[in-house]
């Protein structure tokens, strides 16, 4: 299909062999994926695009690299973090500048689009111009974007808008659309980052499939398509860096690059996840006849260390954000828990915030810390490592090791400092007494609850970004019958009544589907929150009222007094899911009516999550499903606005 699409794709005369990849060319295979809801289509697009990217520029790396880092939305890799999200009102100011339009134009726009892409685009369509402009290329764009993400100090606002309004200048027919999208840090064509890994992998397969020759059969051709997505889904998982994986695809083939990335300290990998259940019978049902162990679940924040061969030392949080200006002390406590044996390693821990004597404070105490530039004399609250994972030791990688002989590298070869670093508490029983014992002192300690996990066989391999079954959370909030804990974009707010009339008394909260990249509104909530926390929650969300609702919010009937920018993340506990004819989310995965929280319960705000982490659909339509089975079938009505 996408052999076939490759035409279509193309820009006829546009685009010449050794030439920069054309902007233009980008667009047009933004424009076409789209326009088609379909999965596949939307992938064969993409990989065409792709194909002819490697051809054209004869396998020219930076080439490929950029057009798949604009294709996902990136600059750079995740723990570099050169971001994106250049707020709305600079925007509106550059496109008021390049089109000559009015600010009060351009936002009434909005107002009636919902999106600044197709605003900035129609307001370049509509003005007169001379001569054309010269075309737009991938390096310029990818460059200009750059520097946009990377100004910063005095004046930097002013500096950004004079480079979007050149930008926009430059751009012809739908080109200013995706410019300014990629600006505002969202696509919006339904792309998700798995299928451009797919779109590459099938890509990369198809250009060696060109450059032999079109010998293969229609089975070959299928087979190697297979094994070549799940060759590059294996590499990725454990070298997410397009800066080494690309590079590395076109000179040694789908076929040689397993042997060139593998695991590197430095380079963060996703981590792996864990599936909730809600009672210890259910986790005995799932492992039945298996090892396992129970670990403390801590309540801190995950912490991905590494050190390279030189002695470098870096600590990377679930999102694999750099947080080594977050916790100098920990920086500073690691070199005493290293043995002599041990040069170069990742583990896998969470942080958790501890008093003088060590005993475990809550996740709370953490989050007050400031996530950057942090200094060792300041710190109140002291920060203990508790590892329970060893992915990388002494130049090669474990994640294909089973847990229990992880486990023991990591006892051999670190060593614990009295409330600095330790082991993951454990226990390898297996009876329901001694489980429920562990579970109840494990929460009198202040942990969370417990993970169970898979302790030998293929089946305890780490499996990098998955929320695997072969890790289970015993959370003591889903024993007590509370129910399920989600987490959450605040994507709306409602004015509060009578005495709150200058905070908003209740928020609109959504769930986010990755692969349609669009948030769904679940619930209203407003039950339960202090005069405190009403206003602090004013504080930190009036900055993100936005002017409309963003196009890619599916609202549903909900209808708030204001759209927030959807970028807070709280974690929301609910103890009944029903079926609503208002909110939008998981629609069509169970019925044709989305799903909706009853009695949502306010738990914390999760500022180690973006909003883009929020729980997605069909773990909503699984626990809708989950609960309908123990109360014997679906719940109507509920979830009024
Ligand atoms: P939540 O933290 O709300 O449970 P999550 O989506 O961040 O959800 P889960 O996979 O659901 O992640 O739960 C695992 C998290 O628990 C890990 O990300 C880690 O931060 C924390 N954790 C605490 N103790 C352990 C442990 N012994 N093993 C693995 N993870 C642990």
């Amino acid at each position: 299909d996408a052999l076939q699409r490759k035409e279509e794709v193309d820009i006829p005369g546009g685009w010449k062999v050794g030439q920069p990849v054309p902007y233009a060319a980008l667009a047009k295979a933004f424009s076409m994926i789209e326009a088609t809801t379909k999965r596949l289509e939307k992938t064969a697009i993409l990989t065409a695009f792709l194909l002819l990217v490697i051809e054209r520029s004869e396998n020219n790396p930076e080439s490929l690299l950029q057009a798949v880092y604009l294709c996902i939305n990136r600059l750079s890799p995740d723990y570099i973090g050169i971001e994106l999200g250049i707020g709305e009102s600079l925007l509106i100011k550059a496109i008021a500048e390049s089109t000559g339009r009015t600010l009060a134009l351009i936002k009434s726009d909005l107002k009636k689009e919902g999106d600044l892409g197709l605003v900035a685009m129609n307001s370049k369509n509509s003005q007169k111009t001379l001569f054309k402009p010269k075309p737009l290329n991938l390096p310029f764009v990818f460059a200009k974007l750059k520097e946009i993400a990377l100004t910063s100090g005095n004046s930097s606002q002013a500096k950004k808008v004079s480079i979007i309004t050149k930008l926009l200048a430059a751009c012809q027919d739908v080109e200013a659309k995706y410019i300014i999208r990629s600006l505002e840090g969202k696509l919006r064509i339904g792309n998700a980052e798995r299928s451009v890994l797919v779109a590459l992998a099938q890509a990369a397969v198809l250009a060696e499939k060109e450059k032999v020759g079109k010998k293969w059969s229609q089975e070959k051709l299928a087979t190697r398509l297979e094994q070549g997505t799940e060759v590059m889904k294996a590499v990725y998982s454990e070298l997410p860096s397009y800066d080494q994986v690309i590079p590395a695809l076109l000179k040694a083939g789908i076929d040689g690059i397993r042997q060139e990335c593998k695991l590197t300290p430095g380079v963060p990998l996703k981590p792996m996840l864990a599936k909730p259940t809600k009672a210890i019978g259910e986790v005995l049902d799932r492992f039945e006849g298996k090892r396992f162990t129970c670990e403390y679940k801590y309540d801190g924040e995950r912490a991905q260390v590494h050190r390279l061969e030189d002695g470098t030392v870096g600590v990377f949080s679930r999102n694999s954000e750099d947080m080594s200006k977050k916790y100098p002390d920990l920086m500073e406590q690691l070199p005493k828990c290293i043995k002599p044996s041990v040069k170069s390693f990742v583990i896998d821990a969470e942080a958790v915030a501890v008093d003088k004597e060590g005993k475990l404070l809550p996740f709370q105490e953490l989050s007050r810390r400031k996530r950057k530039d942090v200094k060792v004399e300041d710190i109140q609250v002291r920060v203990c490592l508790f590892a329970f994972d060893l992915l990388y030791l002494n130049g090669e990688p474990l994640l294909q090791k089973t847990l229990e002989d992880r486990r023991k590298l990591l006892r051999e070869h670190f060593q614990i400092v009295p409330g600095e670093f330790d082991f993951a508490k454990s226990s390898d029983s297996s009876s329901t007494e001694e489980i429920q014992t562990f579970l109840e002192t494990s929460v009198k300690d202040g942990c969370e609850g417990l993970m169970v996990k898979m302790l030998d066989s293929s089946a305890s391999y780490y499996e990098p970004s998955r929320r695997s079954v072969n890790w289970l959370k015993l959370k003591k909030d889903y024993l007590a019958g509370l129910g399920d804990s989600l987490d959450l974009a605040v994507v709306g707010g409602y004015y509060g009544k009578g005495k709150r009339t200058n905070v908003y008394g209740a928020f609109l909260l959504a769930c986010y589907d990755a692969d349609a990249e669009e948030f769904q509104t679940i619930c209203k909530i407003g039950t339960g929150f202090s005069e405190e926390a009403l206003q602090e929650f004013y504080a930190m969300l009036k900055p993100l009222e936005l002017p409309a609702v963003r196009g890619d919010v599916k609202v549903g009937g909900a209808k708030p007094d204001v759209w927030f920018e959807p970028k807070v993340v709280w974690e929301v506990l609910t103890a009944d899911l029903s079926l609503s004819p208002i909110y939008a989310a998981a629609q069509g995965l169970v019925e044709e009516r989305g799903i909706s929280l009853r009695f949502p319960r306010f738990i914390r705000v999760r500022d180690d999550k973006d909003a883009d982490d929020a729980t997605g659909p069909e773990q909503i339509a699984e626990m809708y499903e989950r609960q309908s089975v123990v109360q014997g079938g679906g719940k109507k009505g509920g979830g009024d606005d």
